[in-house]
């Protein structure tokens, strides 16, 4: 029996479910029963009745599902695969920012701690951070962690020009504008933040037929290059409806494998070869079959912390109902 048999016939005895992330390997994303953005997973996770959830993507993402589905068990092939942009940060220098705009309504990317989602009103993902910055009284100010790009991608998106540029102990910038501000995290995702302006502009010449597409999580230069800018689903689901031929994609590679199976008669251009998660891709076939025998590495969140957490990802998920 070879290593997919293996995987489906231990699936199949576990009562398993395999959810993939988009930036998952292709033999990952081809062996999942479901694959997806953020927004899609943390959907079907809460959702499941499978008693094993198998959460190939990183360790936040195995958080938001044991904290949606507390009885099930929720195994994360390789322990070590965090998210660099969700450690920075910390629940700490979060509640010292939240004591210096106590009126703030706290939104946090779901790429970010349950600690952090714990002191956060309401969680969003890239697909529906507009949405839910819009759900926002422009009278109340906003945090907006960790992602400085997507916060701002969203602000300016919901019409919200005052921003403030914050760590927790000082604003290290402020755009005027109008109605109470957004304060926004310096934290950024360092895949979509090393896709320069300059790759861009050298793969737009070296493919002047191709429409550009966008993570919200890129910098705010290249965000405003492009024809599209949306979560790797949206970015899928407008490429495939989409009646141009050719793509350059300004997101994480793996993308790319879905955008090609589901188009097989369209090219698609990476912005740049450097967009590669490392994290993502610690998950294999191998640690997948060996989560599934030895049913570890499993992730779990303390009560109180999940308690927390559970509350901003509802007020998410009622959003996106
Ligand atoms: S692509 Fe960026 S945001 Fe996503 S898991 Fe990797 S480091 Fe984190």
């Amino acid at each position: 029996m070879n290593l997919v048999e293996r995987i489906r016939e231990l699936k199949r005895k576990r009562k398993a479910v395999l959810l993939a992330h988009y930036y998952q390997r292709a033999e990952v994303q081809d062996i999942a029963d479901i694959v997806g953005d953020s927004l899609k997973l943390a959907i079907e996770a809460a959702r499941t009745d499978a008693e094993v959830v198998v959460f190939c993507g990183v360790h936040f993402m195995a958080e938001t599902a044991a904290i949606t589905c507390p009885d099930r068990v929720v195994l994360l092939p390789d322990a070590n695969s965090g998210c660099p942009m969700a450690d920075m940060c910390h629940p700490r220098e979060l509640a010292e920012l939240k004591s210096r705009y106590p009126d703030a309504v706290v939104v946090s990317y779901v790429n970010s701690s349950a600690a952090v989602k714990a002191q956060s009103d309401i969680c969003c993902t890239s697909a529906n951070a507009v949405k839910v910055m819009k759900s926002v009284p422009t009278d109340r100010p906003v945090i907006f962690v960790p992602d400085r790009w997507l916060g701002q991608y969203a602000a300016e998106r919901a019409g919200r020009s005052r921003l403030i540029w914050a760590d927790s102990t000082r604003d290290l910038a402020e755009r005027e504008g109008e109605g109470a501000p957004v304060v926004l995290w310096d934290g950024y995702c360092h895949v979509h933040h090393h896709i320069l302006p300059e790759f861009v502009r050298e793969a737009m010449a070296k493919h002047p037929e191709a429409e550009l597409c966008a993570h919200p999580e890129c910098r705010d230069e290249v965000v405003k290059m492009a024809r599209f800018t949306g979560s790797t689903g949206q970015i899928l689901a407008w490429c495939s409806s989409s009646e141009h031929r050719e793509f350059l994609i300004a997101t994480e590679e793996g993308i790319l494998h879905p955008l090609r199976k589901a188009n097989p008669d369209k090219t698609f251009h990476p912005v740049t070869s450097l967009a590669v998660c490392h994290d993502m891709k610690l998950v294999t076939l191998e640690k997948i079959l060996w989560a599934l025998e030895d049913m570890e590495p499993r992730v779990t969140v303390e009560a109180e912390t999940a308690a927390g957490a559970r509350k901003a990802i509802d007020a998410m998920l009622a959003l996106s109902a």
